[in-house]
């Protein structure tokens, strides 16, 4: 029987850092760390992590400013507002709510967030920086699997790794990121040939496919750590990728859904608008 990598607890911790920071600079009366998030729209998921983004932000002494478009406004108006936070030396850090709605051109609004502001590490030069070893922000979903298996002080350098999963915003830079940790690493996708016996050979297994209950035992082995990404929404239920019942019984270490990586997430987002704000000033 495995064990559970439990999310919250290690977000707990990356919490108290933030706080202490916060405080401290409260006390000493310094500029506090300021996040603003731009909403096109109103799309049910985007308000929902917006405000969980906020909620959050509050609870650590963070500001954290909304600024709401309508869907009516076109890429125009959205790139001005990007300017215009870009140029606010009291922001830190800005994230735009994504998916836009279908008719904005999501690419090239993207490419107006300042780098230097970028704490959800969308823009080219983020994600550039990324792939040549010298991140400036680390992407939040990645840094989160990656903070989870630093947390249980297992040595990275050399293990094999398997990504499940090749987009953008989580297998390719997750790979990338454990790369950087000097770990052995495999990508599959929809098209890998023999994924059980590729899986199966894993040390640590990161699965984010967006497939509900996807991995079952026969993918692991009884050392594999399983991180486990997927947020579907199955049975009304969020759900992982991972078929937690039966693979808890045969793996080393596992992830629930949800408790897992979501749980640290949105506190790494504001950990980056810390740091943006930490190397701003010297
Ligand atoms: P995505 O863009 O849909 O990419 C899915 C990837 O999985 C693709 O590379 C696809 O391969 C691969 N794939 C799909 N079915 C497969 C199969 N049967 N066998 C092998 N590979 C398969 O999804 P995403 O944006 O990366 O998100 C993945 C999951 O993570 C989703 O559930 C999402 O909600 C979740 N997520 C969670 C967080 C968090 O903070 N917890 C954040 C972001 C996303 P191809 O490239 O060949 O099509």
């Amino acid at each position: 029987m495995g064990q559970i990598i439990n999310g919250k607890e290690v977000a707990l911790k990356v919490k108290e850092d933030i706080k202490s920071f916060v405080d401290d600079r409260k006390e000493k009366k310094l500029k506090i760390p300021k996040i603003a998030s731009i909403l096109v729209g109103n799309d049910g998921g985007s308000i929902y992590y917006m405000n969980s983004q906020e909620k959050v932000a509050n609870s650590l002494g963070v500001e954290f400013v909304k600024v709401t478009l309508p869907e009516v406004c076109d890429d125009i108006d959205v790139i001005s507002e990007i300017h215009k936070l870009n140029e606010d030396d009291g922001v830190q850090g800005i994230i735009l709510q994504l998916p836009l709605p279908v008719k904005f051109n999501e690419k090239k609004i993207i490419r107006e967030i300042s780098p230097n502001k970028d704490i959800d590490c969308l823009t080219f030069e983020s994600q550039g920086k990324l792939y040549m070893g010298e991140p400036k922000f680390l992407p939040c979903t990645p840094n989160s699997v990656v903070t989870l298996i630093k947390s249980l002080n297992i040595d990275i350098v050399g293990k094999n790794v398997v990504v499940l999963g090749r987009s953008n915003i989580v297998g390719k830079p997750v790979a990338q990121l454990l790369l950087n940790e000097n770990a052995t690493v495999t990508i599959c996708h929809s098209k890998t040939k023999n994924l059980k016996e590729v899986c199966k050979g894993a040390d640590i297994l990161v699965v984010a496919i967006g497939k509900p209950k996807f991995i079952d035992e026969s993918y692991v082995n009884e050392n594999t750590i399983v991180i486990d990404v997927g947020t579907s929404s199955f049975e009304g239920k969020i759900t992982g990728d991972v078929d937690f019942d039966k693979v808890i019984e045969k793996c080393k270490l596992l992830t629930p859904v949800p408790g897992g990586v979501g749980a640290l997430t949105t506190t790494l987002l504001i950990k980056n608008a810390c740091e943006a704000l930490k190397e701003n000033e010297y």
